[in-house]
């Protein structure tokens, strides 16, 4: 098949009708609605995203969707960014829907009184971001005007910039590495436009350019396609079909937390400004899901799966049987349903394989007799028969290397 038309097939719009994960209304354009199998795609994306933050050393935090239009004259982004924010007054005060994390994370740090053994310190946010894009560029979950940044912010010392980027990048390795991404590094440098000193711009692309170095990564450089207040590097992951998606981002910034008067409390007792660190890896989770569907063609690995299971009795009197297995199952953490319609047992088959279910549990006479079942696996048809407890194990196991 063409790469025209495999990409076509895998279209994550047309996947995501079809596999119910989410859909497009008129009612909010380019603010995708998800649906019930949408969200467990989802929720397991911020679990993994969770669990290997938690062990990395992040803290979670949560900031309001909206803020006083102050805020964001403060932040710059009024001046660099508000053709692309939306506004709202509250009170007859004006107000701003955040287009970014950032500023919520400042004044979280702001809000007390910080010391240099504190640093590094990580926030980590899922933050909800609205962005204005052009009606006529919207397309499914990769360009939107609402979506959720794996967001975080880091705030650290001079001497803690090297090792603390390392670990970023470490970080994003292992993410990419989890779903078998092989990926682009793309080192961006001082715009025309930007804030702050020359001497500073100079020594942050220095130091994003050594850890590269030291860490044997290959990247390109994009002179003059940095933020405008700060150089980064870009992680492009490269789908099965070859195609390259611009995801994860890792920002040096020695210009907000000055704006913001940020200080921590240095071993020689005087206050000192901190540096902050932007970086996301899924980049928003939306677009991440989108990639996933079109590199899977929406055949999601089983930890991933709305649905892990089916369970196809093959007549009535096999229902009770089916019922019982289900709570088993259900019991032991597994996605299931079971598809009780009087429909002959190949169509059941056929439709569950359409609908992307990995596995397959067929039930007749024998199998309630023995209390077993035949499992069948996507596209690898008949595994044969095996136990329930022999059944769960299987998919256990299968589920937690996923995870
Ligand atoms: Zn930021």
């Amino acid at each position: 098949m063409s790469n025209q038309l495999e990409a076509e097939k895998r279209n994550h719009r047309k996947l995501g009708q079809e596999l119910e994960l989410f859909t497009s209304l008129e009612e909010a354009p380019g603010m995708p609605f998800f649906l019930p199998n949408g969200m467990v795609v989802r929720n397991e994306l911020e679990n993994l995203w969770r669990k290997k933050h938690q062990k990395a050393g992040y803290q979670e935090i949560k900031t309001p969707i909206m803020m006083k239009q102050e805020l964001w004259e403060q932040s710059g982004h009024w001046d660099h960014y508000h053709e692309n924010m939306y506004f709202s007054n509250v009170d007859e005060q004006k107000y701003a829907i955040k287009p970014m994390n950032c500023p919520g994370a400042l004044l979280i740090f702001n809000s007390k009184r910080r010391s240099y053994r504190e640093l590094p310190i990580r926030f980590a946010e899922l933050g909800l971001v609205h962005r204005h894009e052009l009606s006529g560029s919207l397309n499914g979950l990769l360009r939107v005007r609402s979506f959720t940044q794996d967001d975080a912010h880091l705030f650290v010392r001079e001497d803690q910039i090297e090792s603390e980027i390392d670990k970023v990048l470490t970080l994003v390795d292992e993410f990419y590495s989890h779903f078998g991404f092989v990926y682009k590094v793309e080192l961006s440098t001082r715009p025309e436009e930007y804030m702050g000193s020359e001497e500073i711009w100079d020594q942050a692309e220095l130091a994003l350019e050594t850890v590269l170095k030291d860490k044997n990564i290959n990247y390109q450089l994009n002179p003059g396609d940095g933020a405008f207040y700060g150089p980064k590097i870009d992680f492009h992951i490269l789908d099965s079909l070859g195609r390259s998606w611009q995801c994860g981002t890792v920002q040096l910034d020695f210009q907000m937390p000055q704006k913001f008067n940020c200080a921590y409390v240095g071993e020689d007792n005087k206050p000192h400004c901190p540096v902050m660190i932007h970086r996301a890896i899924y980049g928003s989770v939306e677009r991440f899901m989108a990639i996933l569907i079109e590199h899977f063609a929406g055949e999601f690995p089983l930890w991933l799966s709305p649905v892990q299971a089916k369970i196809v009795p093959i007549s009535d009197s096999h229902s009770d049987y089916a019922n019982d297995m289900k709570s088993q199952l259900e019991a032991a953490g597994i996605r299931v349903e079971v598809d009780f319609r009087t429909e002959k047992m190949g169509l059941k088959i056929r439709e569950a394989e359409k609908q992307k279910i990995p596995y397959m549990l067929v039930i007749g006479d024998q199998e309630v007799a023995n209390q077993s079942v035949a499992l069948r696996k996507r596209k690898e048809g008949n595994l044969g028969v095996m136990s329930i407890s022999e059944t769960i194990d299987r998919f256990r196991n299968e589920i937690n290397r996923g995870k």
